[in-house]
């Protein structure tokens, strides 16, 4: 039997036994599966991304919030010297500052997170505004690679440019959903939205810079500072919150020795500690007296 023959009979034979049973009128049986057949997963409403952190310290919602923030974790080391991780370092301050703040009392206290886990860079912020935070501290530590002798702590706030931009993005965001410092932004019209964003934002990084002065007023004599530039600013999407004052300290170079043993040592921690919890109680002091 030839290839041409066998195709002829393949197609042939199913034609002539269908058409044959069309033509005496036997029914061939569908199933009749409706639309039971298409696999449907059941999505909840609005999933949220991530869950909130508990909030630690006095059970009064009027108390102070403060959000501390742990750079880094998970499969994310952040910097490494050695057999020294900024993650954990990082988060060793993080736990040495909430306890220094809650043994103190007065104050409402979250971490974006208490192990070590990785937390998405975006979701960090969000979970300072959600929580409703008065203040937001992304904790650090840098690396100089070869440079090992470059050290000190540095205080960064988000730069004008950045906070301008993220307004916009967060105007354009949020315009029907949502409220920046107490100010209804829900029904306005686009650009009433973001200029309204664009004033909160600009209040919201004046308090962050106090903020920012206040730790390296309070750090003086403390800790050791960079030397040329303990203040600065840059476009940190950790510090995007357009209504939550937020700064990143970088505590110290894990690739400097004195900065490492520092860092790594419980009590350089707690000095560390100490000064950012000065500098938070004297921020939350003065807008009591305002
Ligand atoms: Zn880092």
């Amino acid at each position: 039997m030839s290839i041409r023959t066998l195709l002829l009979l393949l197609i042939a034979v199913p034609a002539v036994v269908i058409g044959g049973a069309v033509a005496l009128g036997i029914k061939f049986p569908i199933p009749d599966w409706g639309r039971e057949y298409v696999l449907s997963f059941v999505i909840a409403e609005e999933p949220p991304a991530f869950s909130l952190p508990e909030i630690e310290g006095p059970d009064d919602p009027d108390r102070p919030l403060v959000v501390i923030d742990a750079g880094h974790g998970g499969r994310d080391p952040g910097s490494v010297s050695g057999n020294v991780r900024e993650k954990d370092i990082v988060l060793a301050i993080a736990l040495a500052l909430r306890d220094e703040l809650l043994a103190n009392g007065g104050i409402r206290v979250a971490l974006t997170r208490d192990e070590d886990k990785i937390v998405p860079l975006a979701d960090r912020p969000e979970i300072a505004r959600q929580l409703g935070a008065d203040l937001f501290v992304s904790i650090h530590a840098d690396s100089a690679g070869e440079l090992d002798e470059i050290s000190g702590a540095s205080v960064y706030t988000l730069s004008s440019e950045a906070s301008s931009e993220a307004a916009a993005r967060f105007a354009a965001r949020e315009n029907n959903a949502d409220r920046v410092n107490g100010l209804i932004i829900e029904g306005q019209s686009d650009e009433v939205s973001a200029i309204l964003v664009e004033l909160s934002q600009a209040r919201t990084q004046e308090d962050a810079s106090e903020f920012a002065s206040l730790i390296t007023r309070e750090g003086r004599g403390e800790i050791e500072f960079h030397p040329t530039a303990p203040r600065r600013s840059a476009a940190l999407a950790v510090l995007r919150a357009p209504d939550v004052p937020s700064v990143l300290f970088e505590s110290g170079f894990v690739t400097n020795e004195t900065d490492r043993t520092r860092l790594t040592s419980e009590e350089g921690r707690r000095q560390y500690a100490k000064v950012l919890e000065r500098a938070i109680r004297v921020y939350f002091a003065r807008r009591l007296e305002t």
